[in-house]
């Protein structure tokens, strides 16, 4: 007799699923907010970087924090799915945890720059990506300023990055303006549940 319950086609796999978008526009806050809806079916994906921690940020929570030659020397054994310099700092998705995941049936979720996330969408097809744009450059740079987490001379390569940035979004599958948080987020669960 055919076992269909096991079938593999009845399988529903688990996905990578990534958010981009600028500097300041919000992707931390709607990944914290996202997350809590689908409890064990989707993980953040906690990345490494070169970058100096902000108070307040702990290492393992938010980020893995690493010193440049460690990170470099990270990357010399393909430790990462990806990894990228961004406002001149490397960071990374260190591989073995998204894969144990996916493994596991697990759905993945990236905060990562337009940079890791081309290199994302060439290694995983099936990746499900997100762009979120900020209602206009003035916004961004006001909610920039108003963060207060970076120097004058970051947040000015933040925001020149920002345009950069910008130009890549229509190499997502879903484009998501957050103008107001709590629609943004009802936007972006609408979104994960066609996957999920
Ligand atoms: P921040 O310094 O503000 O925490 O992050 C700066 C930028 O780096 C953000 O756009 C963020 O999405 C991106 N970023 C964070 N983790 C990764 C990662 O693992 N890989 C890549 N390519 N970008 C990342």
């Amino acid at each position: 007799m055919n076992d269909q319950t096991n079938s593999p086609s009845q399988k529903k796999l688990a996905r990578l699923f990534v958010l981009s978008g600028p500097s300041g526009v919000g992707k931390t806050v709607l990944c914290n907010r996202i997350i809590p809806f689908f409890s064990t079916k989707l993980v953040y994906s906690i990345s490494s970087t070169s970058r100096k921690p902000r108070e307040n940020e702990i290492h393992g929570r938010d980020y893995f924090f690493y010193s440049k030659e460690d990170f470099e020397s990270a990357i010399k054994q393909n430790q990462f799915a990806e990894w990228a310099l961004v406002h001149g700092n490397y960071y990374g998705t260190p591989k073995s945890f998204l894969n144990e995941k996916i493994e596991q049936g697990i759905n993945v979720l990236l905060n990562i720059d337009v940079q890791g996330a081309a290199k994302i969408f060439a290694e995983y097809l099936d990746a499900v990506t997100i762009f979120i744009l900020p209602p206009s450059l003035e916004v961004l740079k006001e909610r920039l300023k108003r963060r207060n987490l970076d120097s004058e001379k970051d947040l000015l390569v933040r925001l020149s990055n920002a345009k950069m940035e910008l130009e890549q979004q229509n190499k997502y599958h879903h484009i998501l303006v957050n103008d107001d948080l709590e629609k943004a987020v009802v936007e972006l669960k609408s979104i994960f549940e066609k996957y999920i």
